[in-house]
């Protein structure tokens, strides 16, 4: 494989071309090909494997076109085919994940938003400089030692899928017959209830809430529900079930609409403002959809314990519109957002903005 492309020559193969959306055939792919299509671009699947046969159930959401590919790591395989159709990639959850990060940055093809916001996002420490030290955003906080324990706390692997293994203790006694099994953080269990904000930031807009020299908008969101954890409480005490070798987990399974109390929504759009400014002052900016992730406590403090910077599964929700997006604009889906801004920067001749 030669070197990869360069933003420039990345872009030289939208020149006065029309632009196709492409994503990989999982996550939120039926939302994405919906909302591509809604604002008039053609769409292509990129399916590992045959199709599944699922899309063809939602006539609105099918791609136009499906590519395969055995698995999602041979991706660049397609490089050639996806370059002549001007495929524009719209990566989400799983595609860089299934893609893998490294292969994903070096992709000669388009892709939708800032591509170097992956080193910031993969890696725990540096999106704690990112959030905490650079944007002064509230987030859990870290103990090294057990010894400094003063609450509840919750015991993270890295890299552990689904919080596979994670411990919980309610406090420093209770932490003291814990033997960790790898590589791992201690942090403080943040009690509250959890909020996933679905933000989108657009660098080319000049109106609506000002952040940068763009616009931030927020479009919906959700809680996850997550098993075991959800329901664990109808077994008895944690504790017990602990001791009893029960270890909860955090598997996503689905997604449920939620509201925030209006009289929260400024403390939103700030903790949303200072993640976009400063992603603008250490890596050029994070464009298009991203989402907060975090824990509204009894305080009313809200503790931001990750973030995602691509499309949500959440969104999915929302494919007609949700209590948000109703306020900016009809039927203003995730997916069809991302559409918008890719038909405005080509109008605009302002594709170089948008994409990397
Ligand atoms: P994570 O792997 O960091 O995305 O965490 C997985 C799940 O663990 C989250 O969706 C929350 O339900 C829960 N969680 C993570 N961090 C905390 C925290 N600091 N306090 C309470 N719950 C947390």
């Amino acid at each position: 494989m030669g070197i990869p492309l360069g933003p420039a020559e990345r872009l030289r193969t939208l020149e006065g071309r029309e632009p196709t959306i492409a994503t990989l055939c999982s996550h939120s792919s039926l939302q994405i090909f919906h909302g591509a299509r809604v604002e008039g671009f053609k769409t292509i699947g990129i399916s590992v494997g045959p199709p599944q046969r699922f899309y063809d159930a939602f006539p609105k959401a099918r791609p136009d076109a499906f590519l395969q590919v055995p698995k999602a790591r041979e991706i660049a395989n397609l490089t050639r085919q996806l370059q002549d159709q001007s495929a524009i990639l719209v990566p989400h959850g799983s595609f860089v994940e299934y893609v893998g990060p490294d292969r994903f940055m070096d992709l000669e093809v388009p892709v939708f938003g800032n591509r170097a916001v992956i080193g910031w996002e993969s890696d725990r420490e540096k999106e704690r400089q990112w959030l905490e030290d650079h944007g002064k955003v509230r987030m859990p906080k870290r103990y090294t030692d057990p010894s400094e324990v003063d609450g509840p706390v919750i015991v993270k692997y890295y890299g552990a899928k689904g919080g596979k293994g994670f411990f919980l203790a309610k406090n420093r006694e209770a932490l003291e017959g814990f033997t960790p099994t790898g590589p791992h953080v201690i942090q403080e269990y943040v009690l509250g209830t959890r909020y996933y904000v679905h933000f989108f930031y657009s660098p080319l807009r000049t109106d609506g809430y000002r952040v940068g020299s763009g616009s931030l908008e927020l479009l919906g969101m959700d809680r996850r529900d997550e098993a075991n954890i959800d329901e664990l409480y109808k077994l008895g005490a944690q504790e017990e079930l602990m001791k009893a070798g029960l270890r909860p987990t955090f598997v996503v399974t689905g997604n449920v609409p939620v509201v925030l109390r209006e009289s929260l929504l400024p403390q939103i759009f700030d903790v949303g403002a200072r993640i976009v400014e400063s992603s603008i002052d250490l890596f050029g900016g994070m464009v298009g959809p991203f989402c907060v992730e975090g824990i509204m406590t009894e305080e009313l403090e809200f503790k931001v314990f990750e973030i995602s910077t691509r499309i949500v599964a959440g969104t999915n929700l929302f494919v007609s519109g949700s209590p948000y997006s109703d306020l900016v604009a009809p039927q203003l889906s995730m997916g069809r957002r991302i559409a918008q801004e890719i038909r405005q920067a080509q109008r605009e001749d302002r594709l170089a903005e948008v994409i990397s």
